[in-house]
């Protein structure tokens, strides 16, 4: 199954060939339909005018389960269509997430076996770190210089792998430092796009710390 979220995530929609159907589980020969995966939530969104009641990923295919089993059969082609609000919204906090977590790396000396926990929703990103130390003494200048970031003109790359084929990475390049991220998500093409974004500490339990991450 191609997955045109990778190749253009700002795709709104596309035309698709239905590979498989179960009753209201269906499988798709190409989409820009974004199965929940590495955090990231699934996008919303029809199939052949039929709402996705959940998209799951598996192995390398997606399975879509739809709120109803649809008229359309196996052979059919199909339009997928998502809600481009929230996805776009998901894109921006997933690109701020990754800002935020390089600048918590190099406060703390920390790298990705650090992070316990990451979660892309509508309304915040949330990223969660094995740590005995207190965010509220770096969140101030965190929260300053990623909204100096996003609000200069900075461009994200997202491509696969050239070394390691089906694994996908994201980059930024500020300053005279290069954020480079293992991530299968979707995310802007410029830190402009993101916009400004507001931080918050929770404190999750002993020796574990979540930042959150919203947009403004
Ligand atoms: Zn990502």
């Amino acid at each position: 199954m191609e997955k045109l979220f990778w190749k253009d995530p700002y795709m709104k929609e596309c035309e698709a060939k239905v590979t498989s159907k179960m009753g209201p589980e269906i499988q798709l020969d190409q989409t820009v339909f974004f199965a929940f995966s590495g955090g990231q939530a699934s996008d919303q969104g029809t199939i052949g005018g039929v709402k996705v009641q959940e998209a799951v990923k598996t192995d390398d295919n997606i399975t879509y389960v739809l709120e109803k089993v649809p008229d359309f059969n196996e052979g059919d082609t199909v339009k997928v269509e998502i809600d481009w609000n929230h996805r776009h919204k998901l894109m921006r906090l997933h690109s701020a997430a990754h800002i935020v977590s390089f600048l918590v790396f190099e406060k703390w000396g920390m790298d990705f076996k650090d992070i316990i926990g990451s979660n892309i929703s509508i309304d915040k990103a949330r990223l969660d770190f094995a740590t005995e130390k207190n965010p509220n003494e770096i969140i101030p200048e965190i929260e300053e210089t990623t909204n100096r970031l996003t609000s200069e003109d900075h461009e994200i790359k997202a491509y696969e792998d050239p070394e390691q084929p089906g694994r996908r990475l994201w980059e930024m390049h500020f300053d005279d430092k290069d954020i480079l991220f293992p991530c299968g998500g979707t995310h802007v093409k410029n830190s402009q796009e993101i916009g400004q974004i507001k931080l918050k500490r929770k404190n999750i339990g002993a020796g574990k710390e979540r930042i959150e991450v919203s947009l403004v």
